[in-house]
């Protein structure tokens, strides 16, 4: 058996012993933080997020920028329809009220 792949050489911080724990163990206890004690009964726990954790969050930063950026440019293309129509009903109007103008006249 090989038990450096097996087993993951911890220290603790508190009082500096050395002591090994099955890797799978320490892969649990990296995703909860759960609390876990040395030989001594110091209370640890791995308060850092994962390289997986980590990269889930920037992940999800990088989706809702990404939604953020989708939602400003239709809310330009809705304000930009909008300013269209505005401009068509203001052409609207200039034709009708041209056309007044000229049956007055005429
Ligand atoms: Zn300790």
């Amino acid at each position: 058996m090989n038990i450096e792949s097996e087993y993951y050489l911890s220290i603790c911080p508190e009082c500096g012993i050395q002591f090994a724990l099955p890797k799978k163990f320490v892969e649990q206890l990296e995703k909860t933080h759960r609390d876990f004690y040395c030989p001594n009964g110091h209370s640890l726990h791995f308060p850092a997020e994962t390289k997986e954790e980590k990269l889930q969050k920037l992940l999800a930063q990088e989706e809702e920028r990404k939604q953020y950026f989708i939602r400003k440019s239709q809310r330009l293309e809705q304000e930009k329809k909008r300013a269209e129509n505005q401009r068509n009903g203001y052409k609207g109007m200039l034709a009708r009220v041209k056309k007044q103008n000229e049956s007055l006249h005429s």
